[in-house]
């Protein structure tokens, strides 16, 4: 698989190893690790492995890779017996990304509440 790195993106260094995670799932094509900064009693951030820097640089071709991402976070969410959980993805600067190697966000473990 041609894999797209970005030395400079904190997500890909974690991808590659030279940092650590906290790794919740593997495989070829999609990363999954807890927030460092959790927001929930289970907070996970799913990746693709590939450097994709938000939603909007997806490819049309890429509806499997997204769908991945889900079904992991789904898959996560069960493993931890959530009964109920959030998935959520900022995009941009203005929708609150920070990090700009797309993820999900897995949260769960509490009650939650409104998006804001
Ligand atoms: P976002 O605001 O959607 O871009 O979220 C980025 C998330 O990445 C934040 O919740 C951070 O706490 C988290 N984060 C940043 N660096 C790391 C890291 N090295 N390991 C795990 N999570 C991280």
């Amino acid at each position: 698989m041609s894999m797209n790195v970005d030395e400079t993106c904190i997500f890909c260094r974690i991808v590659s190893g030279e940092l650590e995670c906290d790794r919740l799932y593997e495989d070829d094509a999609v990363l999954a690790f807890r927030d460092i900064q959790p927001k929930a009693p289970v907070h996970g951030l799913i990746i693709p492995k590939r450097h994709v820097a938000t939603l909007d640089h997806f490819d049309d071709d890429d509806a499997q890779l997204l769908g991945r991402l889900m079904l992991v976070a789904r898959e996560i969410a069960a493993a931890h017996r959530l009964e109920g959980y959030r998935v959520a993805m900022n995009v941009n600067r203005l929708g609150g990304q920070v990090v700009f190697h797309a993820h999900l966000h897995l949260l769960g473990g509490r009650q939650m509440s409104g998006l804001g």
